[in-house]
């Protein structure tokens, strides 16, 4: 099956297409479809299988233009997932004018703050540095419609669940939820 079939935006498909993938993994042949119908997903997999276009070709697709409001927000457990994914969504969003931005600790605040002032569509993030931005009133996750917990079994190891927990409830019940874990224990 190509990406052709699978519903994806135009701008998507453009930006599948410079990013030279010529058929979707496994992964995203069965995520893409879920997410598409609007579905929640629990996706048993590693780094490597293709995840993040799993789950971000199908969002990107169902975004639209409504700045200057953040419709999707990526947690990470680490700050290189975190910077990996964003160039991943900046990538495949290119021929959008769709805004992403990634927020970590460990660095200034002043470039985020900025990002933030200037309206993102798309933010990647690792917990405690979103917390710390919702905390300061630099950050609102009101208008949040797509949620993807990626290593959620990671951010579990690495004590992030209370953190993560506290950014939920500041995020609409009313919204799509992506989990992906390259294991799934109860806690997850
Ligand atoms: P990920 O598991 O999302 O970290 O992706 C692992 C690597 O596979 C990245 O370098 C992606 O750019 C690449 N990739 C993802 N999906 C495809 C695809 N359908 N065809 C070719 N390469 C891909």
């Amino acid at each position: 099956m190509p990406f052709t079939k699978l519903g994806l935006s135009n701008p998507v498909l453009a930006g599948v297409k410079a990013m030279g993938y010529v058929e979707p993994t496994p992964i995203q042949l069965r995520a893409i479809p879920l997410i598409m119908a609007g579905q929640d997903v629990i996706g048993s997999a590693q780094t490597g299988t293709g995840k993040t276009a799993a789950f971000a070709l199908p969002i990107l697709s169902q975004l639209g233009q409504h700045p200057p409001h953040t419709r999707m927000l990526v947690l990470e457990p680490t700050r290189e997932l975190a910077a990996q994914v964003e160039t991943a969504i900046h990538d495949f969003a290119r021929f959008s004018s769709l805004r992403t931005m990634v927020m970590f600790g460990g660095v200034g605040y002043g470039k985020q703050r900025e990002s933030l002032k200037n309206g993102v569509d798309i933010i990647v993030a690792t917990p405690g540095r979103l917390l710390d931005h919702m905390q300061q009133g630099t950050c609102r996750l009101d208008h949040v419609r797509f949620l993807v917990l990626d290593e959620a079994d990671r951010m579990l190891d690495m004590g992030f669940l209370p953190d993560v927990r506290r950014i939920l409830d500041r995020c609409p019940r009313d919204r799509h939820t992506s989990l992906f874990s390259a294991t799934i224990p109860p806690e997850i």
